[in-house]
C-alpha cells in the first residue's frame, strides 16, 4: 500500500512531529510512504514535488518549527482543473490514500477533492489522460485530516496541532513584557493572533493574569469602559503592571474592529498612564514545538496514518479530547467551524462560545470572576501545599486568592506544608502575596513533605485548624497529599486536593500541575545534548529524570525528544533487555547513527541506574560510540511554569472552590483535569486506585 502525505495553508509549529508520526506508523505497517512538498501547489505541479520518504527522512525533525515538507497556498488547487491534475499525479503515483495536516482552508479543500474524486477519474478517462483499468483501481480517496493551526479554531478537536507552542511564544513574550512593565508602572496593549478565534488570548490573558481581554467571541458591552474600570481596580489594588490581551479579531458588540493603538489612546487619555502596544506576530508561529506539540502531534500522526491505510474511505479528521485520540466525521466538523465564524458575523455570540466547548467556557468564566465583588466572607478556606514543588503551584495559589474573596471566603496559607501549619505558621493569602506569580516556578508559600503521625501530632494540627477557624481545606501537592487529605479530612473539615506534581503519578487526574513543565524542560535539555553532540564522537546520552517508579516523566519526554530508548521501573530492565538494546544501537549506529538518547527514570530497579547502563552500553558498543550521563535533577521541578500548567492550576483551583462549596466536613476529593475540565473524584476511588508502594496509579 501507499500513502501520501502533506502539509498545507499556514505552517503550525508540530507539523513536523506530526510528520514522523506518520512516516513511522505507515513504514511500521508495512506501506510506502510518499511526501509532497509545498502543500496543494506541489500536488498540482507532480514531479519532484512528490517524493518517497523513508524513515531517516524524518529523523530528528521533532525539535523543528514550521514543516520541513514546505507549504503553501495554491490557487491552482482552488479550480476543477487544478484539483482534476492532483488527481492525475496521485493515481499515476498509485495513490489513493491521503494524509493533510493543514488549517480548515486545507482540510475544506481536502473535502472538496474527496467529493469530486470519481468525477475526475471519470474525465481523465475520458480525456483519455488515465488507463481506465488505473482509475478501475482507485475508487475512493481514503483521506485523514489532522489540525495544523496555531488558532485552535477547529470544531472536533479540543487542541489544533501548533496552539500550545503558540501560546509558549506569547506567555514567553508577556512574562518578559511584564517585568519590564512592572519596574516603570506601564501599561501594555499586547496583540496576539486570532482572528475568528480567540483562544489564544484567552489561555494567555488566564497565564499572565492580564487585566482585560478583548476577544472575537465575546466582546463586552462597552469595551472602553471595561478596560478603564479593569485597570483601574488593578492599580487600586497595587498592581505596577496594566495588560490588555487583544485577540487580532476583537471586535466590539457591532462587529467594529478594535484596534490596539484605540485602546491605548483610550487608556492614555482617562487613566493618564504611559501605556506601549506589542503586536507579536508571526513570532507565535515560529520556534521549536512544545513538548505537547511534540507527544500529541506524534500520536495524532500514527492514528492517521493507521486510518487512512484501513479499510473505510469516509473522509475523518483526527483530533485531541482530554489526552484522548478521537475520530470524527471532516465534513461534519469543517460544517460547524464554518457555522461559529458564521455566528460571530450574526453577532450570535452566545452561539460561537457554546461552539468553542467548555474549557474554553471555563476558562472565561474563571477570567471574568477573578475581579467579581466580594460578599461578606462566611468560611475560612486554608490552603497548603504537601511534597516537593511544582510548576505552575503558584497559578493555582494566585485563583484561590482572587476566586475565595469573590465565593464568601477569607482565603489563609499555611507555610511550608503541614508542618508549618502545625507550628502555627498561617497567614491571609492576599493580593500582594500573589502578585505577578502566575509566571514563577516553584510556590510562594513553601512546601513540606511532613505529614502528622501519632494521635498528639493530629491534635497539634486540629488545635490550629480551631484557632484559626478553619472551616475548608485545599492541598495542592503530589502523591503525599493524598495521605494527607485523608488525615486532615478525619479531622472535620471537608479537603480538596489539586495534584500538582512533576511525576504526574496521582490517580484521579489526567495530568498534574507542573509535569507538563518538566516535560518541556527535558525536551529542551535533550534537544541541547542531541546538537552538542555534532562533530564530536558518535555518543549515546543517558539522560536520568525524575519520577522514580512512575514513568510516566521519562516516557512522555522520550516521546517528545524522540529518544531511542527508555527505561522505567515500570516496565524493568535485566541483561536480556540491556543485551537488546545494545545490539539495536551498535547496528543502528553501523548503519550511520551519530547520536543516541536513552531517558532513564530515576527509579530503576538496580542494579541498572543511569551511570551503570551508560558504562555497560560504553564497553559492549565495540567503539561505535561512547557514552555520556548527564542528570537532569531539580532542573525538572524548578522550572517556569508551561502555559498548560498555568491553565491547569487555574481550572483546578476554581473546581477545589466548586467542590467545597457543594460539600460536607469530614470528605475528601482529589479534583483532576478529565479532558481540560476540573472533575472532582472521592478520595476513598483515588486511594484505591493508587498503588502506595510503588507510589503510581495502579
Ligand atoms: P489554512 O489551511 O491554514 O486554513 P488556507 O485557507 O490558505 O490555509 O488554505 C490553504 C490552501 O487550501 C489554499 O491555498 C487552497 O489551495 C486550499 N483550499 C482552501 N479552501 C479551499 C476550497 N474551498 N476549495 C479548494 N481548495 C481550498
Amino acid at each position: 500500500m501507499r500513502l501520501a502525505v502533506l502539509t498545507s495553508g499556514g505552517d503550525a509549529p508540530g507539523m513536523n512531529p506530526a510528520l514522523r508520526g506518520v512516516v513511522r506508523e505507515a513504514l511500521h505497517r508495512g506501506a510506502e510512504v510518499v511526501g509532497v512538498s509545498e502543500g496543494y501547489a506541489g500536488l498540482v505541479t507532480g514531479g519532484d514535488h512528490l517524493r518517497p520518504l523513508r524513515s531517516r527522512d524524518v529523523s530528528r525533525i521533532l525539535a523543528r518549527g514550521g514543516t520541513v515538507l514546505g507549504t503553501a497556498r495554491s490557487a491552482a488547487f482552488r479550480t476543477l482543473d487544478g484539483r482534476r491534475r492532483a488527481v492525475a499525479r496521485l493515481v499515476s503515483a498509485g495513490l489513493d490514500r491521503l494524509v493533510v495536516i493543514g488549517g480548515d482552508g486545507s482540510l475544506t479543500g481536502a473535502g472538496v477533492l474527496v467529493s469530486e474524486w470519481s468525477s475526475h477519474l471519470s474525465a481523465l478517462v475520458e480525456a483519455g489522460e488515465l488507463d481506465p483499468a488505473v482509475a478501475e483501481a482507485h475508487p475512493h480517496l481514503h483521506l485523514v485530516g489532522l489540525a495544523g493551526s496555531i488558532d485552535n479554531d477547529l470544531v472536533g478537536t479540543d487542541r489544533t496541532i501548533g496552539f500550545d507552542t503558540a501560546l509558549h511564544r506569547i506567555v514567553d513574550a508577556v512574562d518578559a513584557l511584564s517585568s519590564t512593565a512592572r519596574s516603570h508602572q506601564r501599561s501594555f496593549v499586547v496583540e496576539v493572533m486570532g482572528r475568528r478565534c480567540g483562544h489564544l488570548a484567552l489561555a494567555a490573558a488566564v497565564c499572565t493574569d492580564a487585566d482585560v481581554v478583548l476577544l472575537p467571541e465575546a466582546p463586552p458591552t462597552d469595551w472602553r469602559t471595561t478596560v478603564t474600570e479593569a485597570l483601574k481596580r488593578g492599580r487600586e489594588r497595587g498592581r505596577r503592571r496594566s495588560l490588555v490581551l487583544l485577540a487580532e479579531g476583537a471586535t466590539d458588540r457591532d462587529g467594529t474592529p478594535i484596534a490596539p493603538r484605540e485602546v491605548r489612546a483610550h487608556i492614555e487619555a482617562t487613566l493618564q498612564v504611559d501605556t506601549r502596544i506589542t503586536v507579536l506576530g508571526h513570532v507565535q508561529r515560529g520556534g521549536a514545538p512544545s513538548a505537547l506539540d511534540r507527544v500529541v502531534s506524534g500520536r495524532l500522526g500514527a492514528r492517521a496514518a493507521e486510518l487512512a491505510l484501513g479499510p473505510d474511505p469516509s473522509p475523518v479528521l483526527v483530533g485531541t479530547d482530554g489526552r484522548e485520540l478521537v475520530v470524527r466525521p471532516l465534513l461534519d466538523c469543517l460544517d460547524a467551524t464554518t457555522s461559529v465564524g458564521a455566528a460571530i458575523d450574526a453577532r450570535a455570540f452566545d452561539q460561537a462560545l457554546a461552539a468553542r466547548g467548555p474549557e474554553f467556557a471555563d476558562l472565561l468564566r474563571v477570567h471574568r470572576s477573578l475581579d467579581a465583588p466580594h460578599p461578606p466572607a462566611e468560611r475560612r478556606l486554608l490552603v497548603a501545599h504537601v511534597g516537593a514543588p511544582a510548576p505552575g503551584m503558584n497559578a493555582a495559589l494566585a485563583t484561590l486568592a482572587r476566586l475565595g474573596p469573590t465565593r464568601g471566603r477569607t482565603v489563609l496559607a499555611a507555610h511550608e506544608g503541614l508542618r508549618g501549619l502545625s507550628e502555627g505558621r498561617v497567614h491571609p493569602l492576599d493580593d500582594d502575596t500573589v502578585e505577578g506569580i502566575v509566571g514563577e516556578g516553584s510556590t510562594v508559600i513553601g512546601t513540606n513533605r511532613w505529614l502528622p503521625e501519632g494521635p498528639e501530632e493530629r491534635e497539634g494540627v486540629r488545635r490550629i485548624l480551631d484557632a484559626e477557624r478553619v472551616d475548608e481545606i485545599v492541598l495542592i501537592g503530589g502523591f503525599e497529599a493524598l495521605e494527607a487529605a485523608r488525615r486532615l479530612a478525619d479531622l472535620g473539615r471537608p479537603v480538596a486536593v489539586v495534584p500538582a506534581t512533576i511525576s504526574n503519578n496521582v490517580p484521579g487526574t489526567d495530568r498534574s500541575v507542573g509535569a507538563d513543565t518538566a516535560v518541556n524542560v527535558i525536551c529542551h535539555a535533550v534537544d541541547g545534548l542531541a546538537l552538542s553532540a555534532i562533530g564530536a564522537r558518535d555518543r549515546v546520552f543517558f539522560v536520568e529524570v525524575m519520577g522514580r517508579r512512575c514513568g510516566w516523566l521519562a516516557e512522555t519526554a522520550g516521546a517528545g525528544s524522540g529518544a531511542e530508548l527508555v527505561y522505567t521501573h515500570e516496565e524493568g530492565v535485566d541483561l536480556e533487555r540491556v543485551r537488546t538494546d545494545v545490539r539495536r544501537l551498535r547496528s543502528e549506529f553501523d548503519a550511520g547513527r551519530t547520536v543516541g538518547i536513552a531517558l532513564v527514570a530515576d527509579g530503576v530497579p538496580t542494579p541498572w541506574d543511569t551511570a551503570t547502563l551508560a558504562r555497560v552500553f560504553a564497553s559492549e558498543s565495540d567503539g561505535r560510540f561512547d557514552t555520556r550521563v548527564c542528570m537532569l535533577g531539580h532542573t525538572q521541578q524548578g522550572g517556569r511554569p508551561a502555559p498548560a500548567d498555568r491553565l491547569a492550576g487555574a481550572l483546578l483551583a476554581d473546581g477545589a472552590l466548586a467542590w467545597l462549596t457543594a460539600s460536607a466536613p469530614g470528605k475528601a476529593a482529589v479534583v483532576g483535569l478529565r479532558g481540560g475540565l476540573a472533575t472532582a473524584h472521592p478520595l476513598h476511588e483515588v486511594l484505591d486506585a493508587a498503588d502506595p508502594t510503588h507510589r503510581r496509579p495502579r
